[in-house]
C-alpha cells in the first residue's frame, strides 16, 4: 500500500492484498512533514486486519445510527473476511444500529449460516449482500438500510444527477435496478439478480426499494458513501421539488471531481474523523 513520504511514494509490500483502489493517493495528502493525518494502516497478520474491519464495521453501524438510518431490523453491513474471503462479517438481526458492538458481531457464510456469534442473520440482508460478496470478490463491503431520502428517491427508478460535486462522486458509477423492484429480496434468486447488475459500479439504486453501496476497499469507504448517497437522495428531492431545474456539471467536470473527491481512498478519508469521534464518544462500541 502507499505511503507518502516527503511527496514521494513508496510502495510497501504487505502480507495482505489489497484492492488495487486503495493504493490511490489524493491531493488532500499533505506534502509537508510531521502534520497529524490519517494514515492507511498496514497489517501484518490476518488477525490485525480482522480486528480493524470489525471495529470499523461497528463504527459504521453506529455512525447509521448517529444518522437515524434504521428503520426497526431493516439494515445491513458487511465486511469480509480477511482470511477466509468466503465469510463476512455483519451486524446482528434485530439489534439497533445504536447497540451493534465488536461482542455481538456475526460472521456468517455464503449460503447464509452464521458459524460465529450468538445472533441470527437478517434473511433478506443475507441474500442481497452474500450475493454481491460472492458474485465480486472484490468487494471488501457493502451497505444497505432502508433510509427515508434514499427509499424515496429510488421510487424515481432515475441515477444522481451531477447537480453538486457531491453528486459528481455518483457521476457514471451507480447503477439503477429495476428487477424484482419492491419484492423484498429473501430468495436468493433475487440477490443473484442484484450483483449480476453491478458490474464495476459502487453503488445501487435499487428501485422501490432503496440504495446500496459497495466498496473493494474498506468498510469505512462503503459506509461513507452510503451516507454521501443519501444525502445526494435528498438534495436531489430538495431542487427538483422547488420546480426549477438545475443546471449540470458537464461531463467532463463531473469525471474530474469524481476522481478527485470520489475515490474509495477519499471515502476512507472522510470516514476517520467519523471514526474518532464515534470510538472517543461511545467506548462501548468495543466491547
Ligand atoms: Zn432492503
Amino acid at each position: 500500500m502507499l505511503l507518502v513520504n516527503e511527496g514521494i511514494e513508496v510502495m510497501i509490500e504487505t502480507t495482505i492484498q489489497m484492492s488495487k483502489t486503495s493504493r490511490q493517493t489524493s491531493l488532500y495528502q499533505p506534502k509537508q512533514q510531521g502534520l497529524r493525518f490519517p494514515e492507511i494502516p498496514t497489517f501484518t497478520t490476518p488477525q490485525e486486519e480482522r480486528k480493524y474491519r470489525k471495529e470499523h464495521l461497528v463504527a459504521a453501524c453506529r455512525e447509521f445510527a448517529r444518522q437515524g438510518l434504521d428503520y426497526g431490523f431493516a439494515g445491513h453491513l458487511t465486511v469480509r473476511d480477511p482470511e477466509h474471503p468466503h465469510l463476512y462479517w455483519t451486524n446482528p438481526m434485530a439489534v439497533h444500529f445504536a447497540q451493534v458492538k465488536i461482542s455481538n458481531l456475526i460472521l456468517v457464510d455464503h449460503e447464509g449460516r452464521v458459524v460465529k456469534g450468538e445472533y441470527a442473520v437478517n434473511q433478506a440482508g443475507f441474500v442481497l449482500h452474500a450475493a454481491l460478496h460472492e458474485k465480486h470478490p472484490d468487494i471488501v463491503a457493502v451497505c444497505h438500510a432502508h433510509t427515508v431520502f434514499g427509499t424515496a428517491f429510488s421510487a424515481l427508478g432515475t441515477k444522481i444527477e451531477p447537480i453538486t460535486q457531491d453528486a459528481a462522486a455518483f457521476y457514471e458509477d451507480h447503477v439503477v435496478i429495476v428487477e424484482d423492484a419492491g419484492k423484498v429480496a429473501v430468495e436468493a434468486d433475487a440477490g443473484h439478480k442484484v450483483a449480476s447488475v453491478l458490474k464495476g459500479s459502487r453503488a445501487i439504486i435499487h428501485q422501490n426499494h432503496g440504495i446500496f453501496t459497495v466498496s473493494r476497499h474498506s468498510i469505512d469507504a462503503a459506509a461513507f458513501w452510503f451516507t454521501a448517497l443519501e444525502r445526494c437522495c435528498q438534495q436531489q428531492l430538495l431542487i427538483y421539488s422547488t420546480g426549477a431545474k438545475p443546471k449540470l456539471i458537464d461531463a467532463a467536470s463531473s469525471r474530474y471531481s469524481r476522481e478527485h473527491v470520489g475515490s474509495e481512498y477519499i471515502g476512507w478519508l472522510h470516514f476517520q474523523p467519523i471514526y474518532e469521534y464515534l470510538t472517543q464518544s461511545q467506548p462501548d462500541l468495543f466491547d
